[in-house]
């Protein structure tokens, strides 16, 4: 048993009736295996333990780990290509890079380089996009399992319209994807997500077959993308002229459920809110990406006020890096570009990095907050001393103050520590091209 006391911001309601910012100035969390036992200002907490070890970590914010639910593993590597809107973007940039991943050896370091990443951002819990080769994916699994992070995550798919070398079969996808849910799914804190690529790419007979995989074990996850991009939405309707709307592509196949993830959602119709929301699915926004290809300003109230649950993801690749902090602050500025968008507060922002990917990713009562009963996923803000932000939190008017101030300035660089079930987690260290730890890193 160990207490952690720390200056805690956590977000733990719900997010449309959220100011909800719990602030704990001088918190005492006990922690026993994991996960947090107790919890009170630390006086009262060491009266109640007195013998227990306390680790302080005072001096910097302590808040919830991360929860990003969508960022695409193969594309840490091409992050930055500017100028071109999605299928341009795909085509020039994203999928020759995917390609690439048919390797094993390259598919292992490109593993390494997004998981140090995600640690180095803050994000302990991650839906992620995965590859279209099943070793690629193996080792995104098996590299994740060493790192410790919560990773849900699954073969891609798709049988046209994207690289030859990008295509497999119906029958092809269900037999890999089995294999890695044999493998992967249930095995520590790590899940597996069924993932055709879009619909753009995948036929019905491979929805089909995705429908077919999520019946072989229980508890599978369903992600995709929706309603990204008004050109790539006009050549699904052409694709699928007896579908209803975009969403119904993957929802007579019934992969809308309650453990479905659509990323994007930026152009949706009123039938595909209400379908989402009666399904209870939910939609990760990627506001840095739509920003970057033009995509559109992402209709958040139209989603909250269908009851859509939403959270956000970093997509990385058509995105601008790890940080769910840069994300919020995107979100913010997309909202308040739009017009009839949601004026978001800093509670907003922390509830949309954490407790709104918890929830989405039905891990709610596990991880996004620091109550009683949550694993202790967290990580801890100390900015170097004379940033800007370590000069703003210093003069802070109050907690939601200091909030904004972390996530206008906040970055990677200012995260210490990261912890996941009470562990530190670490980076992995990057790989040279012949698959061996550089002489730098065997030091
Ligand atoms: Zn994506």
């Amino acid at each position: 048993m160990t207490i952690y006391r720390a200056t805690v911001l956590d977000t733990p309601g719900d997010l449309p009736t959220a100011d909800g910012l719990r602030v704990s100035e001088d918190c005492g969390l006990v922690v026993k295996d994991g996960t947090i036992t107790f919890r009170d200002d630390f006086p009262a907490v060491r009266a109640a333990f007195p013998d227990e070890q306390v680790v302080d970590l005072r001096g910097g914010v302590l808040l919830p780990g991360f929860v990003d639910t969508h960022v695409h593993y193969p594309q840490v590597r091409v992050v930055g290509g500017l100028g071109r809107p999605l299928l341009d973007w795909l085509r020039e940039c994203a999928l020759p890079e995917e390609l690439a991943l048919s390797d094993p050896v390259y598919a292992r370091g490109v593993a390494r380089d997004f998981l140090a990443g995600l640690v180095h951002a803050g994000t302990t819990t991650a839906l992620v996009f995965g590859s279209h080769f099943p070793d690629a994916v193996d080792a995104l699994f098996a590299e994740a399992e060493t790192v410790g992070l919560r990773i849900t995550a699954g073969l891609v798919v798709s049988d046209r319209l994207l690289a030859p070398g990008l295509h497999t079969t119906p029958a092809t996808a269900l037999r890999e994807g089995k294999a890695l849910v044999d493998r992967w799914h249930g095995r520590g804190r790590l899940r597996y997500a069924v993932s055709p690529r879009f619909s753009l790419s995948a036929s019905d007979a491979m929805l089909e077959s995705c429908a077919a995989l999520m019946e072989t074990a229980p508890d599978l996850w369903f992600t995709s993308h929706l309603n990204e991009n008004l050109d790539e939405i006009e050549h699904v309707r052409r694709l699928f002229p007896s579908a209803e709307n975009y969403l119904s592509t993957y929802g007579r196949h019934g992969l809308v459920t309650g453990r479905s993830v659509l990323a994007h959602d930026v152009h949706p119709s009123a039938a595909e809110l209400e379908m989402l929301a009666g399904a209870g699915a939910a939609v990760a926004h990627c506001p840095s990406s739509n920003s970057a290809l033009g995509s559109g300003l992402f209709p958040l109230r139209a989603h909250l006020d269908a009851g859509v649950r939403v959270a956000l993801g970093t997509d990385v690749g058509a995105g601008t890096g790890f940080s769910l902090l840069k994300e919020g602050l995107q979100a913010y500025f997309v909202q308040q570009l739009l017009d009839g968008g949601v004026a978001l507060t800093p509670a907003h922002l922390l509830h949309l990095a954490t407790r709104s990917g918890a929830l989405a990713l039905g891990l709610g009562d596990q991880v996004g907050d620091l109550s009683v009963g949550r694993q202790f996923d967290a990580v801890r803000l100390h900015p170097q001393p004379g940033s800007t932000l370590d000069v703003a939190l210093r003069h802070p008017k109050d907690a939601t103050d200091a909030l904004a101030k972390i996530f206008t300035l906040g970055t990677p660089a200012d995260i210490d520590v990261v912890r996941v079930a009470g562990q530190v987690v670490t980076a992995p260290a990057q790989l040279s091209l012949d698959g061996s730890l550089s002489p730098m890193e065997t030091r």
